[in-house]
């Protein structure tokens, strides 16, 4: 019997399950993907936003401020990149400078610190590569970026490393009320559960049906994305917004943690919750936002495009309460933009509500916060490198050429709780393939270690979902059917 089941292994479900971990219970975080963070943790702008655009008294509004001053110490214990590096909305017309006038006043009743409108000489002081067309901006310096993937990661491999159990490739197929608590069936197995935490993103809707009365929709909205060269990615040191209208917060440009440059991301309707495809029409309404603010920009240096979907509903909040009337059912459900930013902050609410409704739990005295660092070969000393390289050979061998990464890196990554197991899950921990050639040289080399270290077939090695193979067999193999 389980205490907690956590539905959804992305960033929510991930730091609720570290969050429980600090108790002496059974938890257990089940994803319907072969890998955690495969969802919309995986897909978005990677900004811990300063709270200044929800609209006060709402969830959003609070867990925002509260997630983004949760950064620091979160990501520090965790080893996560996190850059705390500002934010500027920027005003090119005279009646843009009354939307930021409202937003200032909007963020500081939020409680977001240090906000400033700045003159357009401070601006491109700050940021010389922005269109002169620009007028004025709010700034605000508590503002950052983070590695999204990498934080959910860790806070598994965290939570795994502190007792919570990981269940991938097991989607959630249905729910039963029982005296005890619940039972889910997912994937192969039957869990039964005195708590559920329904952190199921784009599906969160379908997996709250399976116990209660529907009282929500998610209204799935694409987001599609540039990301470019490290040669470019000083453009701008700071994330830089445009005005936003009606439509939303508007195509940003920013640097991400890697030193990479990110252009998105749209925003439209779709009624299919895994349709992820880029289209032509999207990029180039990026490209024409963004050559607005930095008109300079050789948009040539892409490495690739991508698509996130935003978990919407029509009121516009998070839920995050427990359901009328399924005791022990928590919806942390909609979570869409600010998710990231706020989900340290979600997750000690959530189980805050949980503790509320069970009567709390143990304190696991021997909770451990800290993640063991990962390694960063390229970034060691001459010293330090020929001192591991003495200790595991391994690291002296590079497998990805455009971001330096060694094969005792691959190895490590693959090695750990909640590990690596197929190339995406590679590129996501330990940036194996994340470079300018977007894994077109290391690929087949990190499947071989993948294959090695999994003691699997090289053939079973995906790309990234389930069925995403990358090889049948052998070229030279008589069992290879040519048509
Ligand atoms: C375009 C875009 C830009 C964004 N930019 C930002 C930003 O800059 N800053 C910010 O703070 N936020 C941003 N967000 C929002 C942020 O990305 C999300 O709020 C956050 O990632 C949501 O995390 P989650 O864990 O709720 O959902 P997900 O990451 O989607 O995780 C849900 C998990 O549930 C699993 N699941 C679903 N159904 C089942 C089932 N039946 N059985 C088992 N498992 C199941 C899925 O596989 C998935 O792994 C952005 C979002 C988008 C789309």
């Amino acid at each position: 019997m389980y205490d907690v089941t956590i539905i959804g292994a992305g960033v929510v479900g991930c730091a609720i399950a570290r969050e429980l971990a600090k108790f002496n219970i059974k938890t257990i975080i089940v994803d319907k993907e072969n890998d955690v963070a495969n969802g919309t943790t995986k897909a978005n702008s990677a900004i811990v936003h300063a709270g200044y655009d929800a609209l006060p008294g709402t969830l959003k509004a609070s867990t925002n401020v509260l997630g983004n001053a949760l950064y620091e110490d979160l990501c520090k214990e965790l080893d996560v990149p996190f850059k705390r590096i500002g934010s500027f909305v920027v005003a090119t017309e005279e009646s843009d400078i009354e939307v930021l006038k409202e937003l200032k006043e909007q963020g500081e009743i939020n409680g977001v610190p240090n906000l400033e409108i700045i003159s357009k000489e401070e601006v491109r002081k700050m940021e010389p590569n922005l269109s002169e067309d620009i007028i004025a901006a709010l700034y605000a310096p508590t503002a950052g970026i983070v590695g999204p993937w990498e934080l959910a990661i860790a806070l598994a491999e965290n939570a795994a490393e502190n007792g919570v159990e990981i269940l991938l490739n097991s989607p959630v197929t249905s729910i039963n009320k029982v005296d005890s608590g619940y039972v889910v069936v997912a994937g192969e197995k039957e869990i039964s559960t005195r708590y559920i935490m329904n952190c199921a993103g784009l599906f969160a809707d379908k997996i709250n049906d399976m116990v209660n009365e529907p009282f929500f929709e998610i209204l799935p909205n694409r987001g599609e994305y540039n990301l470019f060269d490290k040669s470019v990615g000083d453009f701008v040191n700071t994330v830089v917004f445009q005005t936003p209208s009606k439509d939303g917060k508007g195509v940003v440009v920013l640097p991400t943690v890697h030193g990479n440059f990110l252009i998105g991301p749209t925003a439209e309707k779709v009624e299919d919750p895994n349709d992820l495809k880029t289209t032509m029409n999207g990029l180039n309404f990026l490209r024409e936002k963004a050559h607005k603010v930095i008109p300079g920009f050789p948009f040539n240096a892409v490495i690739t495009s991508f698509t996130g979907l935003r978990a919407k509903v029509k009121h516009g909040d998070f839920i995050i309460e427990e359901s009328k009337n399924s005791k022990g059912f928590i919806n942390v459900a909609a979570i869409d933009s600010p998710g990231l930013t706020a989900a340290p902050a979600i997750a000690k609410m959530a189980v805050e509500i949980l503790c509320k409704s069970s009567g709390g739990f143990e304190t696991n005295e021997s909770f451990n916060p800290n993640r063991k660092p990962s390694i960063h070969f390229i970034d060691l000393s001459d010293n330090e490198k020929a001192e591991l390289i003495k200790k595991d050979p391994r690291f002296g061998r590079i497998i990805c050429r455009c971001e330096n990464i060694t094969e005792g890196e691959i190895v490590d990554i693959v090695n750990r709780k909640a590990g690596a197991t197929n190339l995406d899950a590679v590129k996501r921990r330990a940036r194996a393939g994340g470079g300018r050639c977007q894994g077109g040289f290391c690929g087949p080399r990190v499947m071989e270690i993948l294959a090695k270290e999994l003691q699997t077939d090289i053939t079973s090695i995906v790309k990234d979902s389930k069925g995403s193979y990358i090889l049948t067999g052998s070229t030279k193999s008589s069992s290879v059917e040519v048509n």
